[in-house]
């Protein structure tokens, strides 16, 4: 019997509609062999992200935190061939193990990792004329949410879809007089999803696995 009446039925739903996959099952053993935090989506999310990168039909996907590449190979399974994935990594070693999990997911020609602070490799990103960007999916670190998210909305364009996750931490959302500065980051983000005109949003509470958090999603009208 597992831990939580939510553990059991994200097991039946991937049972069911999330079949266990060589490539993904060997990209979190890698991960975990080599040491990285078990943060990665859970498979069901994995396969929601790649489902709305289909369904907006992406070419182009910018990822903010890699980790070991999990999430990562879940968005580049919506892409064309001649599909690209950029994905922003501040750990050299989560950046190593994830483009030896990428590669071996057949997707080394497709993934960019690139290692540093996301607020620089971002500016980096729009010095080069990067994007637009279909899909933004945001999940490093919470406390930069909101600049991660302006800067998706530099980098897309209309109709592109920002996906960010752990919206709710525990419930911890709700609370405005929160100290803590992963939360504030949060609320402020999703301050800017609600006022930046060129942004339609919401957000929504999921339980699972990962416990209980949620993900906010915004298309860019303009
Ligand atoms: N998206 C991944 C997945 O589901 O497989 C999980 C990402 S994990 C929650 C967050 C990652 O963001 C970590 O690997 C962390 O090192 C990275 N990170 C934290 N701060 C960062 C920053 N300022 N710039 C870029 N990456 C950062």
């Amino acid at each position: 019997m597992s831990q939580t009446p939510w553990d059991d039925v994200d097991a039946y739903l991937c049972e069911h509609l999330v079949p266990s996959d060589d490539v993904l099952d060997a990209a979190l053993k890698a991960s975990a062999d080599a040491g990285l935090p078990a943060i990665h989506v859970a498979p069901n999310q994995g396969k929601m992200l790649q489902l709305l990168a289909q369904l907006r039909g992406a070419r182009s996907i910018l990822e903010v935190g890699t980790l070991g590449g999990y999430s990562t190979i879940w968005l580049a399974r919506a892409l064309p061939p001649d599909g690209h994935l950029v994905t922003l990594e501040s750990e050299p070693h989560h950046a190593e193990v994830a483009r030896a999990n990428i590669a071996r997911a057949g997707f080394a020609d497709l993934v960019d990792v690139r290692i540093g602070a996301a607020l620089e490799t971002l500016e980096a990103l729009a010095t080069e004329g990067a994007g637009p960007f279909d899909v933004v999916f945001i999940d490093a670190d919470k406390e930069n949410t909101p600049e991660y998210v302006r800067w998706g909305l530099k980098l897309a364009c209309a109709g592109s879809v920002i996906v960010v996750d752990n919206v709710v931490r525990r419930g911890e959302i709700a609370d405005e007089s929160s100290s803590d500065p992963r939360v504030q980051g949060i609320q402020r983000a999703l301050r800017v999803m609600a006022d930046e005109p060129a942004l339609d949003a919401t957000a929504v509470q999921t339980v699972g696995s990962k416990g209980y958090d949620g993900f906010a999603l915004a298309v860019v009208t303009a």
